[in-house]
């Protein structure tokens, strides 16, 4: 039977297949497993390589990707981190100019050691054609991107990657395959924070990097038992019990959003609101067009620095803190948190500057949320 995504991330094949009929997939707590003779494997050797636990999850994520091969690591730049093992010196890759700053602070890190990055508006395919040169091997993609939710479109971006022999690396994670899937629209490599919606509940660091074809997925595979940022065997069952619930989570987070945005545009204090999911978005139709949703993260401009102390201040059952895509309602505040190491002209430039905010929103009664926000800006 061929199920829809909804039904896929509660009824994957991995959570029916299991030993005495459990329902839910056994925590595999082993670093070892025996062999069942002379030059024999159970299937499984080492946990560091593999373990059925996390295999499990792999499956899960790269059936809801449609992506060969899937690699759980301990977090999302442990992901990012082996997808670069895949460049060497010399080597220069496009970048959205907006990423989270982690990304921004790892890419730094990685240019020490000769490799190259060119940061620009990706929205813009123009901006990237002017980039081109001999030595570009990947295009590295948000859409939306992190904080100021530029959209790129994917299908574009294909045509001139084709044409010279570049990879497109997306990382999904604002959206999550729920709302979007870039190896169906032609990417090659798909990275997740899987910290964000995939688990939903706060309570775990993971990362994915999915691979579209057998050939990226062996370089990759054999990256990830060598340097060993494998994710545990617990985490891995907290992620398969987290990913049940995507595609309802999901839905109401977006619903929550789009009142927020709504909700917000109607305020005098807020300045400018970036939302994929508002028709007046630069990026709405290609959005709507290469995505199921617009999600659930929203960024917004407001009208001075004391506003934002208000806002930070004052919220109550929104939490002030640096994550996202858990079922509670969270707000960042990205020029001293997950932009904090991206250069200041490039911040400046892109327009995180002290008035700017972003917003996680969770699952909460809506009129709860806005309440809050309401009493925060009094
Ligand atoms: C959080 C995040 C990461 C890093 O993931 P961790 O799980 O925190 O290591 C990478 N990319 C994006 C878009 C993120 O939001």
């Amino acid at each position: 039977m061929d199920y829809k995504l909804e039904t896929r991330c509660i009824h994957s094949q991995e959570n029916k297949n299991q030993p005495f009929g459990a329902v839910s997939v056994p925590i595999y707590q082993t670093a070892i497993f025996s062999h069942p003779g002379i030059g024999e494997s159970s299937g499984y050797d080492y946990s560091r390589e593999s373990n059925p636990t996390r295999a499990s999850l792999e499956n899960i994520i790269s059936q809801l990707e449609g992506a060969q091969d899937t690699v759980a690591c301990s977090s999302g730049m442990a992901a990012i981190s082996i997808c670069l093992s895949l460049f060497q010196a010399g080597d220069h890759i496009i970048c959205s100019e907006d990423l989270y700053g982690g990304s921004v602070r790892m890419f730094r890190q990685y240019e020490e050691r000769g490799l190259r990055f060119s940061y620009t508006n990706t929205s813009e395919l123009e901006n990237i054609k002017r980039l081109l040169t001999p030595e570009t091997k990947a295009f590295y993609i948000e859409t939306p991107s992190n904080p100021t939710m530029q959209i790129t479109d994917l299908f574009a971006l294909k045509q001139l990657a084709d044409e010279h022999g570049i990879l497109i690396i997306v990382d999904n994670t604002f959206l999550s395959p729920y709302f979007q899937t870039p190896i169906q629209l032609g990417a090659d490599l798909v990275i997740h924070s899987g910290t964000k919606f995939l688990n939903g509940h706060n309570d775990v660091i993971a990362g994915f990097l999915c691979s579209k074809d057998q050939n990226l997925a062996k370089k990759i595979r054999f990256l990830y038992k060598t340097v060993g940022s494998c994710l545990s065997p617990f985490d891995s069952y907290l992620m398969i019990r987290g990913i049940k619930t995507l595609a309802i989570r999901q839905e109401r987070q977006q619903e929550n959003a789009i009142q927020i945005a709504k909700w917000l545009q109607s305020r005098k204090e807020i300045v400018k609101v970036y939302y994929p999911g508002l028709k007046e978005h630069p990026g709405y139709e290609v959005n709507q067009r290469q995505a199921r949703g617009s999600g659930s993260m929203i960024s917004f401009q407001v009208d001075s620095k004391e506003t934002v102390e208000k806002i930070l201040q004052k919220v109550e059952l929104i939490t002030y803190a640096e994550s996202l895509g858990g079922v509670e309602t969270l707000i960042t505040y990205p020029m001293i948190q997950t932009h904090g190491d991206v250069p200041k002209e490039m911040r400046e430039r892109l327009g995180i500057n002290e008035r700017f905010l972003r917003m996680s929103v969770g699952i909460e009664n809506i009129e709860d949320l806005i309440e809050d926000l309401e009493q925060a800006l009094e």
